[in-house]
């Protein structure tokens, strides 16, 4: 191992950062629907993260019945609410939800989390004036924190294929030049394309899917998965055996979460600048 990717160190260097182009004056408003423990915590997280920046928080709860409807007119509120310069819905959302429904209600200019139609298609363009998914966007900061190591032309191989982590993150990685294998639950030998990676990214939940072994001697890889066990939050990866042999690696927890909510701060803050602009 040469480096092991410190992603709270670099989230709060960001954040230091961005601290210095926030104001009181923007506002985030997060949609929290239910009482799933895991969300709590991250829409918690994204609070404190907001106070430390000095940016207000709006945490709208709504019951796990409180029927979609609702939660759509309270978008749209949002969205007509000039205070407001950034709307995210906390997820995932209750079973059977027409969460593409949901998320299409979204502003496009205060979409800061990226889910909406427009921002996932300006992505997929290769448009920089969208906002990005604050988890890919994370991923790929980290990346190229790493000294002396360039995506251009290695193979990269993107596990999991949602279109909140997987999808758009195989897309930075294409647009930053690698050669991009997307692998999910259906690909055949994920073996035989794990070990062809000389950059792994893996966003499933499924503690130890990756064996230390099949992880390229010298590679980079990016940890997104977190499941809770026994054992504590764990990633995707076997990170103990993986460790070894790579050239970086993020450890779960302590990785990619922390950048995850700075990305959010960073997409809010522009999100304030451009409504600004209008
Ligand atoms: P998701 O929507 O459940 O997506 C998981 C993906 O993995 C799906 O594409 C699924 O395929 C695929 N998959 C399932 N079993 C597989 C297998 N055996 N082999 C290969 N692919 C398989 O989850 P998500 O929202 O993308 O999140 C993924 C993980 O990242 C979760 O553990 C989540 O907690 C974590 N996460 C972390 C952060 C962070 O900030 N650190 C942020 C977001 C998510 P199908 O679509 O075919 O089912």
């Amino acid at each position: 191992l040469k480096v092991l990717i410190d992603g709270k160190k670099i989230a709060n260097a960001l954040l230091d950062d961005l601290k210095t182009k926030s104001s009181p004056l923007m506002r985030l408003d997060v949609i929290l629907i239910g009482n799933d423990a895991p969300s709590q915590l991250y829409v918690k997280k994204k609070k404190q993260t907001c106070m430390r920046l000095g940016i207000k928080t709006c945490i709208h709860k709504m019951g796990k019945f409180c029927g979609e409807m609702n939660v759509i007119r309270l978008i749209q509120r949002l969205n007509e609410d000039p205070e407001v310069n950034g709307i995210l819905v906390q997820l995932p959302l209750p079973p059977k939800w027409d969460i593409l429904n949901v998320l299409s209600q979204i502003d496009p200019t205060k979409d800061v989390d990226g889910l909406t139609p427009i921002n996932l298609g300006k992505l997929t363009q290769g448009s920089d004036t969208g906002f990005i998914p604050c988890t890919p966007l994370g991923c790929l900061k980290l990346i190229q924190s790493i000294p002396d190591f360039s995506i251009q032309g290695k193979h990269a191989v993107v596990v999991g294929s949602s279109f909140l982590v997987g999808k758009p993150m195989a897309t930075l990685l294409t647009h930053a030049n690698a050669t991009v294998t997307l692998c999910h639950k259906y690909t055949e030998n994920l073996e035989h394309h794990v070990r062809q990676a000389d950059l792994l990214v893996t966003a499933v939940g499924k503690p130890n899917l990756i064996p230390g072994t099949w992880v390229k001697e010298d590679s980079v890889v990016l940890d997104v998965g977190i499941s809770r066990t026994e054992l504590g939050l764990v990633g995707d990866v076997e990170f103990d055996h993986a460790v070894e042999k790579v050239r970086a690696i993020t450890p779960v927890p302590g990785g990619v979460g922390p950048m995850t909510v700075a990305c959010l701060m960073e997409n809010t803050i522009r999100a304030f600048h451009e409504q600004m602009r209008i």
